[in-house]
């Protein structure tokens, strides 16, 4: 019997997305303003301006409005690698006998190995487009880093990242293809800024935290001339620039009248799975159509799940302005889990509105289940998927596994973020039997909560 839904739905070039989807624009109750620490007051365009490129500080206020032209010179570096395919995940409905139909778009197919290069993208060429000579970053597990490496490869511009010393030591290849893109890159903490050898003073001997390497790359973005820093991950404009996802996600959809019942995301900052959700978010705030979106987050990391929602703090240094946010404390160092891209303490701040609105669910798993899917679908579809991405794997496989019980054939959609090919130690270990589940206990959990910012009443 011939298939009607083909194992990949590709789109034509005509089809690409031009325009980013800001769904900001159709929230009724808004994400909280950026505070400026000092003043407590909402930060606006020219506090903002010596830390972020003009353009993306206009991105990063913008509430209302609804759509943003993507400039011609980075739909044409889209092209290089986009679309990325949609995949009906047939063999895996097959393994798991179960009626569902299970779809997962996959963002693994360049050479950064995630969707992080959608933003970078964006973020060198605005860079560039204000004639600055270069960029500051952090980078935990080395995806961020490589992605922005390669974006101002393309564009000409330097590139410092801060990477996370026990990262930096952990994965030297990931180090190696950011310096073979031109980056230079420092573990962090290091003795080369000011807030470095506080931390380090503070704690000797510590392998770092992406909220410490944050704070160096702000620091050295805002003292060297023609430099800002970029973030990837968090802020409100990577999450615009990820609805390149879900928009062609949502085009591609279309195109077989295919709707999705569940739509399923990995959380770190919530980049990915804003941007996959995005335009199926904007219908059911205009109340057009209802979904289920499930936001999946590590045990030993559990923003969404265990931590509060209040103004925090970005980055250890605090040099960052306040958002408010799930968050687990600024302080938080979360236990040594595997997937390096989620081990933020904080979440977007749209995605914790709309997560405090009752709009989205989360749920956290833990790392041995979740290599489990990652080998479950290793094996069944072929891709070697990244430890961040296995998150989304384990719910979809999850929530496929209650059809087969319960007989209904649901449509899940899950965003696949990356592969996996520089995380063989974690699989190692999963291989060998070595790998355990860690959580934060209650106590600990209190203990990071007592450092969160005193707020005026009311905020
Ligand atoms: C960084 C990363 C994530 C998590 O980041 P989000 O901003 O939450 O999307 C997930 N998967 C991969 C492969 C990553 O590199």
């Amino acid at each position: 019997m011939a298939q009607e839904i083909p194992y990949k739905i590709f789109l034509n070039e005509n089809e690409l997305p031009k325009q980013w989807y800001n769904v900001r624009a159709d929230m009724k109750n808004k994400p909280a303003p950026l505070l400026n620490p000092a003043t407590m007051k909402p930060m606006v365009y020219d506090d903002l301006r010596p830390v972020f490129c003009d353009e993306l500080v206009k991105q990063e206020l913008d509430d209302t409005t609804p759509f943003f032209d993507i400039p011609e010179e980075i739909l044409e570096f889209y092209k290089m690698y986009r679309p990325s395919p949609l995949v009906r995940a047939y063999c895996l409905e097959k393994k798991l006998n179960t009626p569902a139909k299970i779809y997962y778009k996959f963002e693994g197919n360049n050479t950064s190995g995630s969707h992080k290069l959608n933003s970078a993208i964006a973020q060198a060429y605005y860079a560039k487009q204000q004639g600055l000579k270069g960029v500051t970053t952090e980078t935990g597990a080395g995806q961020w880093g490589t992605a922005l490496s390669m974006a101002c490869s393309y564009f000409e511009l330097d590139c410092k990242v801060f990477m996370v010393k026990c990262s930096y030591e952990q994965k030297p290849f990931r180090r190696e293809v950011m310096r073979t893109y031109g980056a230079n890159v420092t573990p962090s903490p290091s003795e080369t800024t000011e807030v470095g050898r506080r931390i380090l003073a503070a704690h000797p001997g510590t392998t770092g935290s992406l909220g410490c390497a944050i704070s160096e790359a702000v620091e050295v973005a805002t003292h060297t001339p023609g430099n800002r820093y970029v973030l990837g991950s968090v802020l409100s404009q990577v999450l615009l620039h990820q609805t390149i996802i879900g928009l062609e996600t949502k085009t591609a959809m279309d195109k077989y009248g295919i709707v999705p019942d569940i739509i399923i995301g990995c959380a770190g900052g919530g980049s990915n799975l804003g941007g996959l959700v995005s335009p199926f978010m904007g219908e059911k705030l205009r109340g057009e159509r209802d979904y289920r979106i499930i936001a999946v987050e590590p045990a030993s990391c559990p923003s969404f799940t265990r931590g509060k929602f209040a103004y925090d703090f970005c980055d250890t240094g605090m040099v960052c302005p306040l958002a408010k946010m799930y968050t687990l404390g600024s302080n938080f160092i979360p236990s040594a889990n595997h997937a390096g891209g989620l081990r933020y303490h904080g979440m977007s701040s749209i995605l914790s509105q709309l997560y405090h609105d009752g709009l989205m669910e989360a749920r956290a798993v833990e790392q041995t289940s979740v290599f489990e899917a990652a080998e479950t679908f290793a094996r069944v579809e072929g891709i070697l998927p990244a430890p961040e991405s296995s998150h989304a794997i384990r719910a979809a496989i999850d929530e496929a596994i209650k059809c087969r019980e319960t007989g209904e054939a649901k449509t899940i959609l899950f965003g696949l973020t990356g592969t996996g090919y520089f995380d063989m130690l974690a699989y190692e270990k999963y291989n060998n039997g070595t790998m355990g589940d860690q959580f934060p206990t209650d106590e600990e959990l209190e203990a990071s909560f007592a450092a969160l910012p005193k707020m005026p009443e009311g905020l």
